[in-house]
């Protein structure tokens, strides 16, 4: 077949009109006050609006971005306002946005050191930040990844294959002690790699080394289990396991030490809560979300080993066509060994360019500002008759009940708030009950917000 070579050019030709298009749009984007939360859009209208749009002969740009803007962009249940209190929010900073265009841009990857030192140079800068924070040793990295699903699941291959290997390699199921309160993608991840739950009851959400003793006690094959996770902020209560007595187990029955902080991990740079976290520093992998709690655009996760070469051994894809990266000089650092992935964009730039732009201070402030909104938030619950908080918030997830409700109630009050667009609420399970629950991220969080959130779920005075 002949390529038109006419056809090609002409796909740049609309390159600067569409450039300035583009930016008016994201500046118009950047500009605004406060995003609105929006309802998600009609989703059983919204496939049918964009029928038609890919065909064999293009379109002129303008239609499209037409299209988009009005049929694709508000679609969405917006995440980047202080009113997105359902699920872990993204609510990346003006400037690290910004950033992210640089990285388009620029077509930044961070793949290899031979590719592109300078992404991989400044992306560890960012994730030394995070090892210093957890009190990681000096030797401590590893590399972005798309989120904590994919951090739990490298950690946890690189778990089994050193935990079998130690093990003489007869293990035909291994397994990994987690409670119930470990996230969805931790099973997810047991499952991909062929291992099984070794499920460790807890009294209060909170894993605990007595608690992980215990079970490994009871487990007949105790031989099998290779790991611990341990959850630094669980994604439905916020908690934090007892990360040095899970630590000291381990290091009793030569276990991997997991430490899922995701969603928690932001709360390392924050004083107020730094000392829950002790214990981290015996992590043999931690996997922190800079997208969730870090003001980072998506997607981005930090997956930090303490002893990257043992990482390396296990995730470095060999082939040919790769042997050129693979240059074992001092001072090589490749992200693709440390994880299962090959390609990947400089995910963390926007972090490091915020850090360096704002400083270490202003994330500490920023994190310190949503646990105040949180404790704000849970004060505001004991103090109204008929709302009852269901455990003192340790980092920014609130649980609490209005008395009386079911399911039901719940969900009605999550539709009629979202509907006049005060905030984005759902409720969740706790121990066996439905329950209203707020995360807060934003750092933009005002106490007159939660005072608006609150009242729509107080019983009335009579
Ligand atoms: C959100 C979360 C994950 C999953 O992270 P993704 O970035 O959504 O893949 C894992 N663990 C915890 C504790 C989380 O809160």
């Amino acid at each position: 077949m002949n390529v038109d070579p006419q056809a090609t050019r002409s796909m740049h030709d609309l390159d600067h009109k569409l450039a300035r298009r583009v930016f008016d749009e994201c500046l118009r984007q950047l500009s605004l006050d406060e995003v609105p939360l929006k309802t998600g859009g009609d989703r059983d209208r919204i496939a049918g609006r964009l029928e038609g749009l890919i065909g064999p002969s293009g379109n002129d740009p303008e239609t499209v971005l037409s299209a988009f803007l009005r049929n694709v962009a508000p679609a969405i249940l917006a995440c980047d306002t202080p009113r997105f209190m359902a699920f872990v929010s993204c609510v990346p900073s003006k400037t690290s946005i910004l950033f992210d265009l640089m990285v388009s841009a620029f077509t930044l990857h961070g793949i290899s050191w031979l590719e592109a030192a300078g992404p991989v140079a400044a992306e560890n800068q960012a994730l030394r930040v995070l090892a210093d924070a957890a009190g990681l040793p000096a030797g401590a990295g590893g590399c972005f990844v798309s989120g904590g699903s994919s951090g739990n699941l490298s950690a946890l291959l690189v778990a089994r294959d050193i935990g079998v290997s130690r093990r003489g390699g007869r293990i035909a199921r291994p397994k990994v002690a987690v409670t119930a309160d470990a996230h969805s993608s931790v099973g997810k991840a047991l499952h991909v790699l062929g291992m099984d739950p070794l499920p460790v009851p807890t009294r209060d959400h909170r894993l605990t080394g007595a608690a992980l003793r215990e079970a490994l006690a009871r487990e007949p094959e105790r031989d099998d289990v290779v790991a611990v996770v341990a959850t630094a902020g669980t994604t439905n209560g916020g908690l934090i396991d007892d990360l040095a007595g899970v630590a000291a187990v381990a290091g009793e029955r030569g276990l991997w030490f997991h430490v899922d902080a995701a969603y928690g991990g932001a709360g390392l740079l924050a004083p107020s809560v730094r000392d829950l976290f002790d214990g981290v520093e015996q992590a043999d992998s931690v996997v922190i979300d800079p997208h969730k709690w870090l003001f980072s655009p998506f997607d981005c996760a930090a997956l930090l080993y303490r002893d990257p070469p043992a990482a390396k051994a296990v995730h470095t894809q060999r082939a040919s066509y790769l042997d050129a990266i693979h240059d074992d000089d001092a001072g090589v650092w490749n992200p693709s060994d440390y994880a299962h992935h090959l390609t990947r964009r400089a995910r963390g730039l926007p972090l490091w360019f915020g850090l360096a732009v704002h400083g270490t201070d202003s994330y500490r402030d920023a994190v310190e500002n949503t646990l105040a909104m949180a404790r704000y938030a849970a004060d505001r619950v004991t103090g109204t008759d008929g709302l009852t908080l269901l455990c003192e918030p340790e980092l920014s997830v609130v649980l609490f009940r209005r008395d009386g409700w079911g399911w039901d109630d719940y969900e009605q009050w999550s539709d009629r708030v979202l509907a006049d667009q005060v905030a984005y609420v759902l409720p969740t399970e706790w121990d066996g009950e439905p329950v209203a629950r707020l995360c807060f991220v934003h750092p933009e969080t005002t106490k007159q917000l939660v005072d608006e959130v609150i009242a729509t779920i107080a019983p009335p005075l009579d």
